[in-house]
């Protein structure tokens, strides 16, 4: 058998990607390895979000040189957000003549035609079309009991410092039957808990001619007998609707955790940040969903360092998650991405300065996760145990509805069931408790 190494970086989204190339190199008869030294194809699928992973890539890339000088037949790809862009496929072209093939996002399901080429010559295939969804390819994903399930691609919004709608190209929703079959799948196949993906689910539908919203779809996917928890990501502040908070709220099934990216503190920046949203809109969003689901945990993405952004403005932001209270907060010193508006906008602070801006969030954030977490302790808990412990076996891990990690001391066949554990010790990201 042919062995293949796939890596992934960035997103959920991509790991989906990544799963369905995994599935279409199973039916060309490949088996998977950890290590690029035992394999006959290497894949890099891409993130291009932002500049440190784009370098590791080109890292990574590097490193295989030698071993491609050593055994010539060996392939290697890279794919995803980054090979969509002309000027990383040009730059690959140019400076890593050992990469046999380069495929962009929208290429994806012509993966094995690809691969068929690349044995003769180098490919490279970036398609500007934004890709009609191609359904039923092959998938191979982790074992039970999480799933990831794609409900939509390609983003509209067009944050100004964002390279996703570049990359992904616009919306496209899938149909709600073919969400729904991939579920009913899920549930026959032991998978417990599923987290439905999109740049913004909150659009779901928008391009199905207004006939299925995201909330319907929500309705009618916790109806699906064994599968227990729902989660979703990710949420554009300016597209909730009351119906979802309502349904949230409601529905048992639905995981009380919502991630809703807040990206800065002040309006002047939001508003550069084409957001279309102010801090105080975003405080009244969260206030009303905390007074409708009051335990909810609501997590966030911060950007520190953006184009124009002041001391002042930075300030802001403290302020705002003072205020918002995130369980827990994604935090990014802003990367330049080509093509973007940003990219043309003036710099304001130094790289000292926004590293210090950025520790400072850090240290504040921490303290309200740590704050946040130790209201858990004393209580018990539904915890879906997902496996055992990284750093140590004896130790089982899980999570709570609300997307909390918790570890504790558990026999390994309760992995896939949910249990009722008691927190004794919260941690800034992590809880400890017991069966
Ligand atoms: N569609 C999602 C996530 C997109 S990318 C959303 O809108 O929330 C995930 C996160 O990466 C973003 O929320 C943002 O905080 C961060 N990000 C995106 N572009 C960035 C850039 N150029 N520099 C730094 N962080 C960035
Ligand atoms: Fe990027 Fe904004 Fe779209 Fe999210 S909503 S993917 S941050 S452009």
């Amino acid at each position: 058998m042919k062995k293949a190494l796939v890596e992934t970086y960035g997103c959920a989204q991509n790991e989906t990607d990544s799963e369905k190339l995994r599935g279409m190199l199973h039916e060309m008869g490949y088996e998977f390895v950890n290590s690029a030294k035992d394999a006959d194809l290497v894949l890099f699928n891409t993130c291009a979000v932002r500049e440190g992973a784009e370098l590791r890539v080109y890292g990574n890339i590097g490193a295989l040189k030698h071993e491609k000088i050593r055994r010539p037949s060996m392939l290697i790809g890279v794919c995803g957000c980054m090979a969509q862009q002309e000027h990383v496929a040009a730059e690959i072209r140019r400076k890593y003549p050992h990469v046999d093939m380069v495929f962009g996002t929208h290429a994806l399901p012509r993966f094995p035609e690809i691969l068929e080429k690349a044995v003769a010559g180098r490919v490279f295939a970036a398609e500007n079309e934004d890709g009609a969804i191609t359904e039923d390819l092959p998938v191979r994903r982790d074992p039970p009991p999480l799933a990831k399930v794609p409900i939509m691609y390609g983003c509209n919004n067009f944050c100004t410092y964002c390279v996703v709608p570049y990359v992904r190209g616009r919306e496209r929703s899938r149909q709600p039957s073919n969400v729904l079959k991939d579920l009913t799948q899920l549930a026959t196949d032991g998978y417990k808990e599923v987290t439905l993906l999109g740049q913004n689910v909150n659009s779901y539908g928008n391009d199905l001619g207004g006939d299925v919203t995201f909330p319907q779809l929500l309705r009618e996917a916790v109806k699906i007998d064994g599968i227990d928890r729902i989660r979703f990501v990710t949420s554009h502040p300016k597209d909730i609707s009351d119906e979802l908070i309502d349904i949230l709220a409601t529905e048992d099934k639905l995981c009380k955790a919502l991630h809703l990216p807040v990206q800065a503190g002040s309006d002047r920046i939001l508003k550069l940040m084409n957001r279309s949203y102010t801090a105080e809109k975003y405080l009244e969003l969260i206030g009303k969903v905390r007074s409708k689901i009051p335990n909810i945990a609501i997590t966030s993405d911060i950007i520190v360092g953006f184009p124009g952004e002041t001391n002042e403005d930075f300030e802001q932001t403290l302020k705002l998650v003072e205020k918002a209270e995130f369980d827990m907060a994604f935090t990014f010193i802003y990367s330049k991405r080509r093509g973007t508006p940003a990219e043309k906008m003036d710099d304001c602070l130094t790289p000292e300065e926004k590293h210090r801006n950025f520790d400072k969030l850090i240290e504040l954030q921490n303290k309200i996760s740590l704050k946040k977490n130790k209201a858990y302790e004393g209580g018990t808990y539904k915890v879906l145990v997902e496996g055992e412990s990284k750093t140590n076996p004896e130790t089982l891990t899980g999570r709570t509805g609300t997307g909390k990690i918790v570890n504790f001391k558990g026999p390994a066949d309760l992995i896939c069931q949910t249990v009722d554990v008691t927190v004794t010790e919260a941690k800034t990201w992590s809880l400890a408790g017991t069966l």
